[in-house]
């Protein structure tokens, strides 16, 4: 029960639309490279407002505990 493997060339897939490419490049395009990078900006700026939204979260939730200690 053994499969023949290691017969494989190094190869990638294109993050963004998953195509087989050269193990040399990230993407099979120029346009997919900026799409991927644009989307992950975008992901870096809604974790920011997440972590944002968080910390403004405990903030209030810490001060209403203090107000309704007083
Ligand atoms: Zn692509």
């Amino acid at each position: 029960m053994s499969k023949p493997s290691g017969n494989v060339t190094p190869h990638k897939h294109c993050p963004v639309c998953g195509i087989s490419i050269s193990a040399s490049k990230d993407y099979c395009s120029p346009e997919h490279e900026q799409m991927d990078e644009n989307a992950q900006k975008r992901m870096r700026n809604f974790r920011n407002l997440t972590l944002l939204l968080l910390v403004v979260t405990m903030v209030v939730l810490v001060g209403i505990s203090l107000l309704l200690r007083h």
